[in-house]
């Protein structure tokens, strides 16, 4: 019991393949659906290789990570037609570096835009539409 709560729960994730399925595996990088969070075009980046923070980045993982935040980002634009990408990282929970790319819609009403998109996540929550849009973002990244 002991040995499976040592476990990186993000070393874990990006072990197998998560349901929804990948949408972009590549140098130093990982994206998916995070489990709880499945709302259509939020994702997790997940550093494959366990580092704890951006400060642990090496030359290339901080030059790899720019660029497929950007693809992602301009991906979940285009598929989505979200107004805004949003990006947060907090390395609260799980001390492996992941960072969350969040869909902001034309439609999302003022009071939840920003910070406060956090507190949205129940509403905004539907599993079959989180991996329709995660099909069709690998899809375009392919
Ligand atoms: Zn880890």
């Amino acid at each position: 019991m002991a040995a499976a709560d040592d476990l990186c729960a993000m070393c874990v994730l990006v072990g197998d393949e998560p349901a929804g399925g990948w949408v972009l595996v590549e140098q130093e990088w990982a994206a998916c659906v995070l489990p709880g969070f499945e709302v259509p075009g939020w994702l997790v980046v997940i550093a494959l290789r366990h580092v704890e923070s951006l400060a642990d980045l090496d030359d290339e993982q901080q030059r790899s990570l720019g660029l497929v935040l950007a693809r992602l980002s301009g991906g979940i634009r285009s598929v989505l037609g979200a107004e805004k990408v949003y990006l947060l990282s907090f390395g609260e929970n799980h001390p492996h570096l992941h960072l969350m790319l969040m869909s902001r819609m034309p439609d999302l009403a003022e009071e939840y835009r920003g910070p406060e998109i956090v507190k949205a996540r129940e509403r905004l929550l539907n599993v079959e539409a989180a991996y329709e849009a995660a099909a069709a973002l690998r899809e375009l990244l392919r």
